[in-house]
């Protein structure tokens, strides 16, 4: 591939927003990654910086799952743990409490998983 400004001059890289092959004269570097130099530096920064955000916000979003699935976890085996214990003298509902607590624990776990696609 050559330079797409220079068609004589063999290309060292491509611009990362127009995919077009660039000579070392032509190249710009913008945060690691190359741009055509005067023409597309400014688009490539913005690029880069959607980038940086999205993975910051992904990270975020890990973390909040992982928040949930802790605060469905402690709110769930509470249900279910007092469930458990009343169920001598509570009967069906005490099965109630217990069925509330299994599903706040699938959410926790479901929560769990979530998050950790984040990592
Ligand atoms: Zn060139
Ligand atoms: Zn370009």
């Amino acid at each position: 591939m050559n330079c797409f400004y220079h068609p004589s001059v063999p290309a060292v890289g491509v611009c990362k927003y127009c995919q077009r092959g660039l000579c070392p004269e032509c190249a710009a570097v913008v945060d690691d990654v190359l741009a055509c130099k005067g023409r597309h530096e400014d688009e490539v920064r913005q690029l880069e910086q959607l980038t940086a955000r999205n993975l910051f916000q992904s990270r975020r979003a890990g973390s909040v799952y992982m928040r949930n699935a802790t605060f469905y976890g402690l709110v769930g085996a509470a249900f279910a743990g007092f469930g458990l214990w009343q169920l001598k003298w509570l009967g069906l509902q005490a099965g109630l409490f217990i069925a509330l607590g299994v599903f706040l624990l699938y959410a926790a776990i479901a929560n769990y998983l979530e998050g950790r696609k984040y990592k």
